[in-house]
């Protein structure tokens, strides 16, 4: 068997992958499974970057095939923020509840056609080559993307899923209609960014013979 690296400590995001890339060959492991404490930056411009960033990071110190992945959000209204601050959206420390109530207030008074947002996901593979001199990584990842469009509702609906769920209507509800709070896992793992990224990222894995 295989060993693939998930950039994560979630469980959750670990089980989630197994299940979205489903590759019957290879194990996924977390960086707890292969004990790896150090904690990758993440500091960047773009989803893009952070992504391959984590991978090439815990690649080097795990000298073993790695993927990682990046999401957000982006507002149309806040010219595509938060972006890569979206978990910190109200604060280092800032709760769903707390980044949920600050885009609210945010976006308060504009009608459905200005509040436009979509959800991105990226996902990066960097494969290190490993040898008697050392791990040596490649110059560039393989990035995977996949978004979910939709606007934001204009107050919460639904305790599904996490982050902004709750004030996420994807395109096809009508304003007011269902929020991703109110999908059942199965519903939005059909049509979620992280799932799209993720199909596309084990037509890769599969070509490498994951
Ligand atoms: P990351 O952990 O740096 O990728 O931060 C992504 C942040 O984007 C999360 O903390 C959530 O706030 C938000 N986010 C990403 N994907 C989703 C999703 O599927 N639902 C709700 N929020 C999401």
């Amino acid at each position: 068997m295989r060993l693939l690296v998930v950039a994560t400590r979630s469980p959750h995001k670990l089980a989630e992958l197994r299940q979205l890339l489903h590759l019957p060959a290879t194990r996924l492991v977390s960086l707890d499974d292969v004990g790896v404490a150090d904690e990758a930056p993440e500091d960047g411009d773009t989803f893009d970057a952070n992504a391959l960033f984590k991978a090439r990071f815990y690649a080097e110190r795990t000298g073993l095939p790695t993927l990682a992945d990046d999401s957000g959000l982006e507002v149309d209204a806040l010219g595509g923020g938060p972006g890569v601050r979206t978990r910190r959206y109200s604060g280092e420390q800032a709760t769903d509840e707390e980044n949920n109530a600050r885009l609210l207030d945010a976006l308060r008074g504009l009608p459905p056609e200005r509040r436009g947002a979509r959800y991105r996901c990226v996902l990066a593979l960097v494969e290190p080559d490993v040898d008697g001199h050392g791990t040596r990584l490649p110059e560039r990842g393989i990035l995977r993307r996949g978004s979910f469009e939709g606007r934001i509702a204009t107050e919460p609906r639904g305790t599904g899923g996490f982050g902004y769920d709750p004030i996420f209507e994807p395109a096809w509800e009508a304003p007011g209609g269902r929020t991703v709070g109110l999908y059942s896992a199965e519903e939005k793992n059909r049509v979620s960014h992280r799932a799209a990224a993720a199909r596309a990222m084990r037509r890769v894995l599969r070509a490498r013979g994951y």
